[in-house]
């Protein structure tokens, strides 16, 4: 499946995650304001972890550039 609508969600620590579909993503760097920032952030699937999904989404000022891999969940 190919996304291509992404939506950045407010997080009580002050930082943003990601969603694309069904699917969240973590920020690898701790942006403050992804939508703003003129380079590219990776944003690493919230079940990283617990299912070892290894999906990297890359966004650039607010827009989704890619999705890579595929979802284990
Ligand atoms: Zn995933």
């Amino acid at each position: 499946m190919h996304a291509s609508v992404c939506e950045f969600i407010p997080t009580k620590r002050g930082t943003y995650k990601l969603r694309v579909g069904n699917a969240t993503f973590w920020c690898g760097t701790g942006v403050f304001n992804p939508g703003q920032v003129n380079k590219v952030t990776n944003w690493y699937c919230s079940k990283k972890k617990t299912r070892k999904c290894k999906v990297v989404s890359r966004t650039l000022a607010g827009h989704l550039l890619d999705v890579s891999g595929e979802h284990t969940h």
